[in-house]
């Protein structure tokens, strides 16, 4: 390990700059994706790549590739980065620090006048967040194959259904040329924020993250009867938002159930014809259960098919529980983690392992290159929120441990 050293107070000025597109009254950014903030955050990342030197490519899904070049152009490149979209009331630091790390780490070598074996490209995800077109991770998806091309392009946006995402990123001009996926990646790298509480609790600046909790989403349908709040009896009543509320209270359960490491969340419900005096006839929610090991996700899945068959007889109602994404524990690559781990350890960073509670990008990288993360905490371990915050000597501390990872892996490629 050469143990280099990033420019701290370059990574935060930037990373400030970029938090400037999109920000919002309470500190915050909303920077949706291919929303025309989003493409001022692009445009504003690839100049800065292309000042410290980088050829930038462009795929077809928007992902955009800034290569610095190794000594070896055989090589295939060394890659890290994240995303630049964020939650509507999103951070500064979700998806951008990882992206303003590649970038800090490339303008460190150039400083240095150092030459990789391996070329090293930053990477920018195209709509990581999945919040204005769903699903989440999308770019990252697309690029390892998980999603054809075509179905991702024509996602449509949650609130104006008219749009497409193929069609908003050809407007701000983010339909690249490039095909996606077929680029061969050496290793992939990310740095995040960690999302949660334990690196602050733990007072650690340096998260070894070993691979990523698996997932399952469900789209959850219950239909009664709508009828008047008035003269409808309560026997006679086919009520779809108390079965609702039924089933919600057990996906609670569900998560304690398999505490410490189960999550188990309802963050959407939209209940139809939500009028006041009308008994609701239908109402749509949605699941997401997370947990590392694939035997527990699969005890969640029975428990939460039972309670709903349950609570939909007691109600008299109809359930469909539609799995909508399956996401499968992702150990990363031991040997990428030892970097990362040598990295640290060789700055003199406390760090611990630990376990991603988040999908990341890298969650699909490592199944088509070797990859490993990097965490560094956020305060209060606040995410997806406005008020997320960071402090700059972690974020340094990452991306001084992001630097000494990839270089060694650059160096010892070939
Ligand atoms: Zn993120």
């Amino acid at each position: 390990m050469r143990n280099l050293t990033i420019n701290g107070e370059r990574l935060w000025a930037s990373l400030m700059e970029l938090a400037r597109i999109g920000a919002t009254a309470k500190g915050g950014v909303c920077r949706l994706a291919a929303s025309d903030l989003d493409g001022e955050a692009r445009r504003l990342f690839i100049r800065w790549c292309e000042e410290a030197g980088c050829t930038v490519t462009i795929d077809k899904i928007g992902n955009i590739f800034a290569r610095r070049p190794g000594r070896n152009p055989a090589l295939p490149p060394v890659v890290t980065g994240s995303h630049l979209d964020t939650q509507p009331t999103g951070g500064r630091f979700d998806g951008a620090y990882g992206v303003m790390a590649g970038l800090e780490l490339v303008r460190t070598l150039n400083d240095l006048g150092y030459e990789t074996e391996a070329p090293i490209e930053i990477v920018a995800w195209t709509n990581e967040e999945g919040s204005r077109f769903s699903p989440a991770m999308v770019g990252s998806g697309a690029f390892t194959g998980v999603f054809e091309l075509d179905t991702a392009l024509a996602t449509r946006d949650n609130n104006a259904p008219n749009l497409t995402l193929g069609g908003e990123l050809e407007r701000i001009g983010f339909a690249g040329p490039a095909p996606v996926g077929g680029r061969a990646v050496a290793a992939y790298f990310e740095a995040h924020i960690e999302q949660g509480p334990i690196l602050e609790a733990a007072g650690l600046p340096i998260g070894i993250v070993t691979g990523a909790q698996g997932q399952r989403w469900y789209e959850i349908t219950v239909r009664g009867q709508e009828a008047h709040a008035g003269p409808t009896p309560m026997p006679r009543r086919r009520d779809a938002l108390v079965g609702a509320a039924r089933m919600i209270d057990a996906v609670n359960k569900i998560g304690h159930a398999h505490a410490p490491y189960a999550c188990a969340t309802v963050g959407f419900v939209e209940v139809s014809p939500n009028s006041r005096n009308t008994i609701p006839g239908r109402v749509f929610l949605t699941v997401d259960f997370r947990h590392p090991e694939d035997a527990v996700l699969t005890a969640m899945d029975e428990e939460l098919r039972d309670a709903c068959a349950v609570a939909a007889a007691t109600q008299k109602l109809d359930v469909d529980v539609k799995e909508f994404w399956y996401f499968p524990p992702t150990p990363f690559e031991p040997r990428l983690v030892g970097k990362v781990r040598d990295a640290a350890a060789a700055q003199g960073y406390p760090h611990q392992d630990i376990i991603s509670g988040a999908g990341h990008d890298a969650v699909y990288m490592a199944r088509v290159a070797p990859t490993a993360m990097i965490f560094v905490p956020c305060v209060g371990g606040i995410s997806h929120n406005e008020i997320e915050d960071a402090k700059p000597e972690d974020l340094t501390a990452g991306c001084n441990v992001l630097l000494n990872a990839v270089l060694d892996t650059a160096d010892s490629a070939g």
